[in-house]
């Protein structure tokens, strides 16, 4: 499996530079955009509980915010670094843009892990984040989020430092807040269903009805599992899940020809989206080896498990029969393996537009929180339709006229609003 061999930061900005091209951007404009316009680097001091002082280190990177404030998540990683925040910084304003909504993009994070850390010690990690950015985020600066082994309490307690700090209640300042204390309906299954608004316009324009294809899937975790859901719904038949088996440290690929059942795989999963293999085997399907999940004969493969899962080395073994990679993990494709699929003429929904579901609904939590008055379940999921598919069309039709490949027509859309954006303003 390739891994770590990418330094994420130098992908994105390669990534970048490759659509500035494309677009012919100026170089003052390239200059800016490639990377972020704000930085901010910190000690959080934290007395723990066997009474000694730990230093941890917190980040926020700041993007980009012509487009409205900055958004993006908050990662507890013990192998968090600068440039994968950075990269991740970039990756949300594209992502941000290209379902155009009124935000930048910025990524923060904080380098522990949540495992070896009371639950004390977490909120004092959370509450020294706050102190230290405190005047520098807000709910018309920066708007964080809930990201890698982070979650609604930690947004809880950041919110309310900075409420105490500011002395009021902001609740639109951070998002990924649990139901009723700010949070909308609909954040779980949005990532997920998003994914399969996305695909079902894919299908629609490639002349093919869901009920008549079949797709494999990697990850049975929040992502991959409402994808299935909705794709079942649609019609479609998953015939394979790959997903992590945390007690042989390998990946299993759990295969029924007939058609996975999703309810029945859920009662055997773990909170991480590992299938239970045993119970697997009790209830009929075969354990296959854990890459075998792209070898499948389906029309559909959707990677929702991890980054640079379709590489190099594993490429070729996609059957023939794959007409959509639909991309629900950001980053699932290595650029060497994205040239493959590109010859192939597979149709791509690439990660960024394809996983915006999740960033869409947190700006409707926002936009709920300002207004204080909440939404049903059905009135954000029919927004969140409407918004994916309305730019999935953009991407779409972009792709058609100036025959670009799927990624790079939805990254000339974001990168020359966000372009537009800064010109507009005079900043470049
Ligand atoms: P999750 O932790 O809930 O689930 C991850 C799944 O991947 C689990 O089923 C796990 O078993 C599986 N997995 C891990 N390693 C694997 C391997 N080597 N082979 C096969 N399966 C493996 O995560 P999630 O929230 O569903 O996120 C999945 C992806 O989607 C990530 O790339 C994430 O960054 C991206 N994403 C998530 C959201 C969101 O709202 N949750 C939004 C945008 C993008």
């Amino acid at each position: 499996m390739e891994t770590a061999s990418y330094n994420p930061y130098q992908v994105a900005q390669s990534q970048f530079d490759k659509v500035a091209a494309i677009l012919e951007l100026d170089d003052g404009v390239k200059e800016l955009l490639r990377q972020p316009m704000r930085e901010y680097q910190f000690t959080i001091p934290v007395r723990m509980d066997d009474g000694k002082i730990k230093v941890f280190k917190g980040f926020r990177v700041q993007h980009n915010d012509a487009r409205g404030p900055a958004k993006g998540g908050i990662r507890f990683h013990p192998m968090e670094t600068i440039d994968t925040v950075r990269a991740l910084s970039l990756w949300m304003t594209w992502k941000c843009s290209v379902v155009d909504i009124p935000l930048g993009g910025a990524k923060g994070g904080v380098i522990c892990d949540p495992h070896h850390l009371s639950l004390r010690e977490q909120e004092q990690i959370c509450r020294g984040w706050i102190r230290q950015v405190a005047k520098n985020v807000g709910p018309v600066s920066d708007v964080p989020a809930p990201d890698v082994m982070t979650n609604g309490q930690h947004m809880l307690w950041m919110l309310d430092e900075f409420e105490m700090i500011h002395g009021g209640h902001y609740p639109g300042f951070i998002t990924g807040k649990p139901v009723g204390m700010g949070g909308s309906l609909g954040r779980t299954e949005a990532t997920g269903f998003g994914v399969v608004y996305v695909l079902r316009e894919a299908l629609k324009v490639l002349g093919l009805s869901p009920e008549k294809t079949t797709a494999s899937v990697q990850g049975f975790g929040n992502v991959a599992q409402h994808a299935v859901q909705l794709y079942t719904q649609l019609g479609g038949k998953v015939v394979a899940i790959s997903c992590w088996d945390q007690g042989d440290k390998v990946s299993y690929t759990y295969r029924k020809k007939d058609g996975i059942k999703i309810d029945e795989l859920r009662g055997i999963c773990d909170k991480f989206g590992g299938i239970d293999k045993k119970q697997a085997q009790e209830l009929g399907y075969e354990r296959l080896p854990g890459e075998a999940w792209l070898e499948q004969d389906v029309d559909i493969l959707i990677p929702a498990a991890l980054e640079n899962q379709i590489n190099g080395s594993n490429v070729q073994k996609i059957s023939k029969t794959v007409k959509v990679i639909a991309e629900g993990a950001n980053g699932p494709t290595t650029p060497e393996a994205d040239e493959v699929i590109k010859q192939r003429g597979i149709f791509v929904c690439p990660d960024f537009l394809t996983n915006a579901g999740g960033v869409t609904c947190s700006y409707f939590e926002q936009v709920q929180c300002n207004m204080n008055y909440f939404w049903e379940k059905d009135e954000v999921l029919s927004k969140l339709d409407a918004k994916m598919t309305s730019a999935f069309t953009a991407v779409y039709d972009l792709a058609v006229r100036r025959k670009l490949y799927m990624r790079d027509a939805a990254y000339v859309i974001a990168i020359s609003r966000v372009a537009e954006a800064v010109k507009q303003r005079g900043w470049a």
